[in-house]
């Protein structure tokens, strides 16, 4: 056996090694994901993030039922119980989940808001035909509730570095309110950080400045839809024209800044086909490449049909073409060193602030997560409550072996028809990955996000922290068990699938 990744270091410190149990049989535990290949067994915990492979002769019948004599009687087994490999037959794995993640959580999440989505305005040069926002009133900030928001800002963050992910509609229709708040933020002498979330047809070499020197942007997420002709019809701008390639240019401007640019191109059945053209114009107009990251992510309808598991299987399949246009492909499963103790922004602490200052949970804004104003704090604090409890389990998750690493809660908006069977699918191709030693990929941005499925289905939104390698995310991961990705809306998990 050779252990190929460590457990969670702060998990590891808590959960002392599993003891054997008089008279138990022993079974492969639900939260073990096999991978076989050419006569070998990687497995991988989800819930302790500790990766093994089994060579031939030991993994031959590792999802057998073992007796505890056998166990006492087998060096490898015995490990394969005090790493919670192998669990007694019949254990109730979720209950033991629950109680370590709320240990977890207990031990190391800190207090307070620590990151803030804060969306300018609702409004949007674009018409995408897919909008979540569809309907809504293109509301802005006005002068009083961007003050008012900055100061906000500076009296309930509890981060050293204030981090503000820049969100809306389209964020840079509201620029003048992220020049007001960052030029706040700065007289006040506060360190901060952010990343933005933006269609890229604003962004001039003057913004490209700004980014850099006022709203100190290190991320930045560009959703686009394919090739420009299916770009066009979905993105539907109001000024009528294509800014198709000048986004590209701006991609390669932004990352010869520094910035690191995500392009999210948001995909269905229609306009699959244009893929390889996508990567093709992509790869002549972005010149500077470094800092950029290309994934793919099926649309609200796509995750909630019966197509998911098929446009998934494109998307993973599509991995060799992203990497021929120079760009790093994803990893969409996201998964990482750590335990997942947050599993979007939802429950993680983060604030999200709407045009009118009121304050959400969920960048959705879904109306049962608003929790109070910029101007009178918190006023529901039940509503806030409620929204992300994570003291109970879905009956449908009771079983699943991604538990750990899911939404916990039921009241996210987003569903996935084949959660399951999508995540094992992704789950996969990481192991493969890892298996090849392939592990110089990018991960979707999720802030967060993170976002593992389940996670934030704003269209155009997070779901993909920048490409930390798959290598890094295993060994070099700082292990503070937070401030890990997704959610927050900073950093490295897709969203993974967000
Ligand atoms: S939402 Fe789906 S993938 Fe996630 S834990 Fe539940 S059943 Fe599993
Ligand atoms: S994962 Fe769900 S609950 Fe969390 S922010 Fe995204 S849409 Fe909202």
């Amino acid at each position: 056996m050779r252990e190929l990744f460590k457990p969670d270091r702060i998990l590891s410190n808590i959960l002392p090694e599993q003891k054997l149990k008089q008279g138990a049989d022993y079974v492969l535990s639900q939260f073990v994901l096999p991978y076989e290949t050419g006569g070998r067994v990687l497995l991988c915990n989800v819930l302790t993030h500790r990766i093994i492979e089994l060579n031939e002769a030991a993994g031959e019948g590792y999802g057998m039922r073992f007796t505890g004599s056998e166990v006492g009687d087998s060096e490898l087994l015995t490990t394969l119980v005090k790493w919670y490999f192998l669990v007694p037959e019949g254990k109730d794995e979720c209950a033991f989940y629950e109680g370590i993640s709320r240990m977890m959580r207990a031990y190391t999440r800190p207090k307070g808001v620590n990151s803030y989505v804060i969306m300018p305005t609702l409004g949007c040069n674009a018409r995408c035909v897919y909008c979540y926002e569809e309907g809504m009133e293109q509301t802005s900030m006005t002068p009083e509730t961007v003050e008012q928001t900055a100061r906000f800002i500076l009296e309930t963050n509890s981060n050293k570095t204030i981090r503000i992910n820049w969100f809306g509609g389209e964020p840079l229709a509201g620029e003048p309110a992220i020049d007001r708040i960052c030029g706040i933020l700065r007289g006040a002498g506060a360190s901060y950080r952010s990343s933005m979330i933006s269609n890229g047809s604003l962004i001039t070499a003057e913004t490209v400045r700004k980014m850099k020197d006022l709203w100190n942007v290190r991320d930045i997420q560009i959703s686009m839809d394919g090739a420009e002709q299916d770009y066009c019809a979905r993105k539907n701008y109001t000024f009528g024209g294509s800014c198709y390639r000048r986004v590209m240019n701006s991609v390669s401007a932004m990352s010869e800044a520094g910035i690191r640019v995500v392009i999210r191109c948001n995909v269905d059945a229609d306009n699959w086909t244009g893929i390889p053209q996508f990567l093709d114009d992509l790869k002549g107009e972005v010149g500077h490449k470094d800092n950029v990251a290309v994934y793919f992510s099926p649309l609200n309808a796509i995750r909630a049909s019966v197509d998911d598991v098929t446009m998934w299987s494109r998307i993973v399949a599509a991995r060799p073409m992203v990497e021929a246009a120079g760009f790093k492909p994803a990893d969409y499963l996201g998964f990482g060193s750590r335990f997942r103790i947050s599993h979007c922004i939802a429950d993680a602490g983060s604030a999200v602030v709407a045009p009118d200052g009121s304050l959400y949970l969920c960048e959705h804004c879904v109306p049962e997560s608003r929790y109070g104003d910029v101007f009178r704090g918190v006023t529901d604090k039940a509503a806030m409550d409620a929204f992300a409890r994570t003291d109970f389990t879905r009956e449908k998750c009771r079983k699943c072996p991604f538990l750990p690493d899911c939404t916990s809660f039921s009241a996210c908006p987003v569903e996935d028809f084949h959660c399951r069977e999508v995540k094992e699918m992704l789950a996969k191709d990481m192991l493969k990955l890892l298996d090849e030693k392939s592990y110089n990929i990018g991960a979707p941005m999720g802030e967060a996000r993170s976002a593992g499925l389940g996670e934030c289905g704003a269209e155009d939104s997070h779901g993909s922290g920048f490409g930390d390698s798959l290598k890094d995310r295993f060994e070099n991961a700082p292990g503070d068990g937070f401030d890990n990705g997704p959610e927050d809306g900073f950093g490295a998990r897709a969203g993974s699938l967000c």
